[in-house]
């Protein structure tokens, strides 16, 4: 009770705030700075601090105008779901643990592999994020490779395995360099391939394709929003028996709205798929999700038995999951889609991308039109020379009315707007651009 009050509180006022915490709400937390109280404390009393001081030095992206990275918000009622199931406390590895959480899991996995409309049949790992979806993806992709070289990897490890080739865009998010490195496959060793003047791998730069091979393509450049051309590089790939891995971190989205699918087109034609729940589907962290066309490959990398543990015969959670025990995230995520429906689902990713738009409209009339091409939720823009892009970046995250981040792409810094938040509305971004625009006016 007292904790949904402090929520609401939060909530009521969370747009009427400065997006940013203050220095002052910042300097506070050093209350929380004790050592560990001997004796117990009333839980309301412990709930009374964590709100007092807490929430004023939380980043306001449950608001309408945080446009930072790449975030999302968290749709109420995935926020209740979230809430119950933490009441459930399921542990979600096995059927046996959590009935109702193996359910959901399955549920939900038909149900986002019709939105995204990914191959029917493919295995669905649900993960902590994107990142841990790219090593998840990445552990089948290299059993299977290795596999065909006659290679079983996850018994005999990497150690005298064939090469790999691994083939990247130059443009790559970092994560999915990060997940390379955690399976062995080398951050440096990768293949890079020249990319267009949107970010797009350019598909007559792939190398000769043989042997074990596996090509990352993305749906969804983190700082243009393009997408990689898909189609003609997986035909390719199937002729030379290479895997294709997507990572669709939150541009795979798209294939859930009619009106923007056809920038996400051919994707469907990989082998895996890497996808964040957490951002534009807008349910509470940690949520992401891991495709695999082939199921075999994924549960053959993930999959563990124990005479203790006792199996249903039924879809078994972390037999695709690199983890045993997990949070039913599963709950939250099944809420969002059931309350959302297909339509809602397709109405959020276009009002964020209609939103993108207005942003470079009203950017356009100003006299800064965007450095990319905007078709999905991303905007960069650079305020003249570098200096004065990182200022005006700076006082637009000081000055409080909306929070967006920098980046330098392609050799030109920019601010970065990425829309994906369910709660913005038209109005917080007519707010947020007039905001943006007066310290430009500001700061010359
Ligand atoms: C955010 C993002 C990731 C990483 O996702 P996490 O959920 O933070 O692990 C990977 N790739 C792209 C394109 C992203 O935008």
């Amino acid at each position: 009770m007292q904790a949904a009050e402090h929520a609401r509180d939060y909530l009521t006022q969370v747009n009427a705030r400065s997006v940013a915490p203050t220095p002052d709400a910042v300097e506070r937390l050093k209350r929380l700075r004790i050592t560990l109280p001997e004796q117990p404390r009333d839980a309301s009393e412990v709930l009374s601090l964590l709100h007092e001081v807490g929430s004023p030095a939380t980043v306001a992206s449950a608001g309408g105008r945080y446009f930072g990275f790449v975030i999302g918000g968290a749709l109420p009622v995935s926020v209740a779901a979230n809430w119950l199931a933490a009441a459930w406390d399921q542990n979600a590895a096995f059927r046996v643990m959590s009935p109702v959480a193996a359910e959901l899991e399955e549920v939900a996995a038909q149900w986002l592999i019709d939105l995204l409309h990914l191959p029917q049949g493919s295995a669905t790992a649900f993960v902590t994020g994107a990142t841990m979806a790219n090593f998840t993806c990445l552990a089948a992709a290299r059993r299977a490779v290795l596999l065909k070289a006659g290679w079983d990897v996850d018994a005999d490890g990497l150690f005298g395995a064939p090469p790999i080739t691994v083939v990247v865009g130059e443009e790559v998010h970092i994560s999915m360099l990060k997940a390379l490195g955690m399976l062995g496959l080398g951050k440096k060793r990768v293949v890079r391939v020249k990319v267009d003047d949107q970010g797009r791998i350019r598909d007559d730069g792939i190398p000769p394709l043989s042997g074990p091979t596996i090509i990352c393509l993305q749906a969804g450049n983190v700082n243009t929003g393009s997408f990689d051309p898909a189609e003609p590089i997986c035909r390719l790939a199937r002729q030379h028996g290479a895997w294709v891995h997507v990572d669709g971190a939150f541009g795979l989205w798209a294939r859930a709205a009619p009106g923007r699918a056809p920038l996400a087109l051919g994707f469907e034609l990989a082998d895996s798929w890497a996808v964040d729940a957490h951002k534009w589907l807008n349910v509470p962290y940690d949520s992401g999700l891991a495709f695999v066309r082939d199921a075999g490959a994924l549960q053959g990398a993930m999959a563990a038995a124990a005479d203790y543990l006792q199996l249903s015969g039924e879809r078994e959670p972390c037999h695709f999951t690199p983890e045993f025990s997990r949070r039913a995230r599963a709950v939250d995520l099944w809420a969002a889609l059931h309350h959302l429906g297909r339509s809602g689902v397709a109405e959020m990713v276009e009002r964020c991308c209609r939103h993108a738009s207005l942003f470079a409209e009203q950017m356009t009339r100003a006299g800064y039109p965007p450095l990319n091409d905007v078709r999905l939720n991303q905007v960069l823009i650079s305020f003249g020379s570098a200096e004065r892009t990182q200022r005006i970046i700076a006082a637009v995250q000081r000055q409080g009315t909306c929070w967006c981040g920098g980046t330098v792409w392609q050799g030109k810094t920019a601010m970065r707007i990425s829309v994906s938040g369910w709660a913005t509305k038209d109005e917080d971004v007519t707010r947020s651009a007039a905001a943006i625009l007066e310290i430009v006016q500001r700061e010359s």
